[in-house]
């Protein structure tokens, strides 16, 4: 089996691997990289693939997807929670590349978007599908609900993560390791380690309640995929007036349409009848003066946030809470080493208190190496990562370890 990374071996973002068996080629993952104000971009060319295979819905492992269609008319294969989310994702990216003039870089309109709903085929854990003399087994990945990693079976077993989260979250359980020859492993937070989950909750919880109890609103920016709905049911057990406003509305609607996919339905449902969602411009203004504001864009790149920080900018009683990433160059980022965001209309400062939480849906690295020794592979493969090599360091002696380079052949 022939293996080439066409991008996101050795960054976050852009993620693409080729696999050729037998003559034919398929695909897992075909993502986006999309950095504030810069054109998207891509992984590398593809030849002709039969199927593209989708861990799950979040843009650097989805986002390109529509072109490999247009380009090759190849299947799709992902579950059906995943295809719903990635779907919404395909038209807002459409939509954001439009209003920044990238249209053209981003290179599919609305009706690819509708061929990769015709080439869809459902694919969920649990199956085993034949595809390019391989049978390919699905099997769930935690990260986010709909997470699956790929199991590929031919002369030899390789286990392909996506993106995994091995501890239990409020919204999934934790992955459990596989046995196999290969391991093709993301490597995200190699390195570092993450707070204990349970303390890291209560002391949101905490701020969130000084913050309300002082009068002021505590706004919490999230990603629209997962992060939203985890603090909402962080948070959902709180008094107070709260609400949703972005586009993890949607979300919440498709996670509740596919009940299975989330550890616990119940709470979600009860989570989401705590929270009153943003739909019209008068709910926005109701918004502003309740007390807790799960909002997208996480990064503060965009999205109903900046409103709320607009609103709130001069009241020191108020708080922005982060709960996600923020990338160099984001709104988020400039927030937290300069005290203000960019906005279309101008810059401001933000005088709200400033606070961060560690709520990741990946591994972290001892998480990484617990996995990786129940899998009890030969190789492993580190991927989806800028730090690959702290994780390589404690892995060298007791497996083969490989880093390959975007664009390099490696057989398997
Ligand atoms: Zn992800
Ligand atoms: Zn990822």
């Amino acid at each position: 089996m022939k293996i080439k990374f066409l991008g996101g071996a050795e960054i976050v973002g852009k993620l693409g691997m080729l696999v050729e068996n037998q003559g034919v080629n398929i695909m897992f993952e075909y993502g986006l990289r999309l950095i504030k104000k810069e054109p998207p971009e891509f992984p590398m060319p593809s030849p002709e693939v039969e199927g593209v295979f989708i861990t799950h819905s979040h843009l650097d492992h989805s986002g390109a997807v529509p072109r490999l269609v247009q380009q090759f008319d190849c299947d799709v294969y992902c579950n059906d929670l995943t295809m719903d989310v990635a779907s919404l994702l395909f038209f807002d990216s459409i939509k954001i590349a439009k209003a920044q003039g990238y249209d053209g870089i981003l290179g599919y309109t609305d009706s690819d978007v509708k061929r990769t709903w015709q080439n869809y085929r459902s694919f969920t854990m649990g199956e085993t599908l034949p595809i390019a003399g391989l049978e390919i087994v699905a099997h769930p990945a935690g990260h986010i609900p709909g997470a699956q990693m790929y199991e590929i079976k031919g002369h030899n077993t390789t286990l392909f993560t996506g993106d995994l989260h091995t501890e239990n979250t409020r919204l999934t359980y934790g992955a459990r390791p596989i046995q196999c020859d290969n391991l093709v492993i993301e490597a995200t937070y190699a390195g570092r380690n993450h707070p204990p989950r349970p303390k890291t909750e209560a002391l949101l919880v905490q701020r969130v309640r000084e913050v309300v109890e002082r009068g002021g609103t505590a706004i919490i920016p999230c990603f629209a995929v997962g992060r939203m709905q985890e603090v909402m049911l962080i948070l959902k057990d709180l008094p107070y007036d709260m609400w949703v406003d972005g586009m993890g509305k949607t979300v919440n609607g498709y996670y509740t349409d596919h009940p299975d996919f989330l550890r616990n339905i119940k709470e979600f449902k009860a989570a989401k009848r705590r929270f009153n969602p943003v739909r019209t411009s008068s709910a926005r203004d109701k918004a502003k003066r309740g007390q807790v504001i799960i909002t997208t864009s996480g990064m503060l790149d965009g999205g109903p946030v900046l409103h709320y920080l607009e609103d709130q900018k001069d009241n020191a009683k108020s708080a922005v809470m982060l709960v996600g990433y923020q990338a160099e160059n984001s709104n988020g980022r400039l927030l937290l080493d300069k005290g203000m965001v960019e906005t279309p209309k101008g810059a401001f400062k933000v005088n709200c208190e400033l606070m961060t939480f560690d709520l990741s849906a990946h591994a972290d690295h001892d998480e990484l190496l617990q996995f990786i020794e129940g899998c009890h592979p030969q190789k492993v493969v580190l991927m989806h990562s800028e730090h690959r090599e702290e994780l390589a360091q404690d892995l060298e002696g007791d497996y083969e370890v490989l880093m390959p380079m975007s664009g390099e052949d490696f057989e398997l």
